[in-house]
């Protein structure tokens, strides 16, 4: 039957289809870490939906959760009509907030993906502050809908000017460290304020707090603080896209929190719907100008979400997930660089929390090797370990798993992915 079922997708669905590539198998169930194909084999799951599985598969509490709403008769699509289950949700989500945000929040919800929520706050921004331009990153990613605003005779195209992120590895100033994210600040500040070529006041600065899909690149604090200065002191709002790094992720409930910034907007998705579809953004009640209507979208109410999200957000915070995701985090990260100092092709070992990357290259020359990482992915697969690839060139294995993950797990995890590693580069 599962052949057939991958067959019949491989006739079936379009060309663009990327993870049903890499990963042949049929799950059938899932607990926790764990994936069963319909072959019966199990894998440890450490793509977790991208990070959206915060509490692994089917945890009993986001069930119990689904279940309650289900049984409780309440309407299922509501638009974006006020409900218990609703109001439940965001006033757990608002108890997460950081600093004077906590206080003085706004929210609006939004599609079921991130991307709808990163549309959502740059109409924001542009309506409340009348400009047009944004500031974005080297390497970011925010989704797969750019333009289709534009494309609807809505808001205007934006226009992206685009900074250097910090990284260590491939510094565009070619010094790495705190003096790279020095003069990636002085680089952004001497743009903004030259009148000769520089840029004009964007609406907006859009950043992730560590970069996921660009390759696991952890923001330095001190940077992040510097561009919560840079805009403040320009009256430019900074937007947080945290919807791979929030809700305890990278260690600390939102990937902002480290730094100790507190943003104007952030962007929340994945792991806030407790594995259900679910996207938002939540803002300083100043910027909150726009005329009813000037953010629509028919799944804005998805009770069933917004109840698992509620369930994980409280989970998370009682449980002290991100403390856990933080300290075994930095245990798996000693392991791999001890991994590291044998494997000549591990060229880094870098993350924040359980956002974990092993970045690959040739040895010989430094250039990323994602032939390698694809036939690490494939050997992890041989094992039961699903793993996810990233960055610029495709040359990091990155680990995302709940932050349920058990230490023996986890041992398991580095095991399988370090023998991949040594089959990989024979
Ligand atoms: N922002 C970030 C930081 C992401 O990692 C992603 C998805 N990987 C998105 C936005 C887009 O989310 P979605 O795929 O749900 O549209």
């Amino acid at each position: 039957a599962a052949e057939g079922i991958l067959r019949r997708q491989a006739m079936r669905e379009s060309a663009a289809r990327t993870y049903a590539r890499s990963l042949p198998i049929v799950p059938v169930r899932a607990r926790g870490l764990t994936i069963e194909g319909a072959d019966g084999r199990r894998y440890l799951d450490c793509l977790s939906g991208a990070g959206t599985l915060a509490l692994g598969h089917n945890h009993p509490v986001v069930l119990e959760a689904v279940r309650g709403v289900l049984d409780s008769g309440a309407p299922l699509h509501v638009l974006d009509l006020a409900t218990p289950v609703k109001d439940a949700f965001t006033t757990e989500l608002f108890a997460t907030l950081p600093g004077e945000l906590a206080a003085d929040a706004r929210i609006q919800f939004c599609g079921p993906a991130g991307t709808d929520a990163v549309e959502a706050a740059l109409t924001l921004v542009r309506t409340a502050t009348g400009r047009s331009g944004l500031l974005a990153f080297t390497g970011a990613y925010h989704g797969m809908t750019a333009g289709s605003l534009g494309a609807s005779g809505g808001a205007p195209d934006v226009r992206v000017t685009r900074l250097p992120y910090p990284q260590d590895h491939r510094c565009p100033f070619g010094v790495g460290g705190a003096e790279g994210a020095r003069l990636g600040a002085r680089w952004t500040e001497s743009l903004l304020d030259d009148p000769k070529g520089g840029v004009p006041t964007p609406a907006g600065m859009l950043v992730e707090p560590v970069q996921g899909e660009g390759g696991v690149l952890p923001a330095p604090d001190a940077w992040l603080r510097s561009m919560r200065e840079i805009t403040a002191a320009r009256d430019i709002p900074l937007i947080a896209d945290e919807v791979q790094t929030g809700v305890g992720r990278t260690g600390a409930f939102w990937g902002v929190d480290h730094a100790g910034v507190v943003p104007d907007v952030m962007v929340m998705s994945k792991a806030i719907g407790g594995s259900l579809p679910l996207a938002v953004i939540v803002y300083r009640s100043a910027l909150d100008v726009w005329a009813p209507g000037a953010h629509a979208g028919t799944f804005r109410g998805n009770q069933l979400a917004m109840a698992a999200g509620a369930a994980t957000l409280a989970y998370v915070r009682e449980n002290r997930l991100a403390e856990r995701a933080a300290e075994l985090g930095a245990r798996m990260l000693t392991a791999l660089r001890g991994l590291a100092a044998q494997q000549p092709c591990v060229a880094d070992v870098r993350g924040r929390g359980l956002m974990i990357g092993v970045e690959l290259a040739d040895p010989a020359t430094g250039a990323a090797a994602s032939d390698l990482a694809a036939a690490v992915r494939r050997e992890c697969l041989r094992r039961g370990l699903i793993v996810e690839l990233g960055g610029r060139h495709a040359g990091v294995v990155r680990l995302l798993p709940p932050l349920t993950i058990t230490d023996e797990q986890a041992s398991a995890v580095l095991d399988r992915l370090a023998d991949a590693i040594t089959t990989a580069s024979r």
